[in-house]
């Protein structure tokens, strides 16, 4: 997970590349253990560039969008979030949402300790720990709820041996697509 900005001062100073966005050399320093959270998004030999590659041919070949999938996702942890004991179910899925003070900064942040993101729709949930269990099948899934915004906007499920990756194979199978 991302946590809380509280990393290297370092990560502070990155330079933008001609959109106004982190250079990739930027982007991926936030996210290794001890950039922008602890244990880190990507590990050591992973790149964005291959991992979002990847993914981008996994969900070609399950015809899915990553807007679909963000969007089941999205209504889920909304609903738990309006929820005053924080959990919800839609049909056969169950999600639950711990709320924590402060909150995630999106990696692609131009300029992260003075605004959040704005790629896209911008960030939602990114207070929040989400935990959803299939009622049906019994599969359980926990993970960010930055990683809406993330899946959304930046094509991105973090790395697949980052042990916060949320595996888009297993949610998408989770959220009952397939
Ligand atoms: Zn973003």
């Amino acid at each position: 997970m991302l946590n809380r900005l509280n990393g290297d001062k370092r990560l502070k100073e990155v330079k933008l590349d001609n959109h106004g966005l982190p250079s990739e050399a930027a982007l991926e320093a936030r996210m290794r253990p001890r950039g922008f959270s602890r244990a880190g998004v990507l590990v050591p030999n992973e790149t964005v560039r291959e991992d979002t590659a990847a993914d981008a041919e996994l969900l070609r070949n399950l015809k899915l969008t990553y807007a679909e999938i963000a969007s089941a996702l999205d209504a889920l942890i909304a609903a738990a979030e309006a929820s005053p004991v924080h959990q919800a179910r839609l049909g056969p899925l169950q999600c639950e949402v711990r709320v924590h003070q402060g909150f995630q900064i999106c990696p692609w942040a131009p300029d992260p300790h003075q605004a959040q993101c704005s790629a896209g729709q911008g960030v939602r949930h990114g207070s929040v720990d989400w935990r959803v269990t299939n009622l049906t099948t019994g599969e359980e899934m926990k993970g960010p709820g930055l990683i809406v915004h993330l899946i959304r906007d930046h094509h991105f499920f973090e790395g697949p041996l980052s042990p916060n990756r949320v595996d888009p194979f297993q949610l998408a199978h989770l959220l009952g697509f397939f």
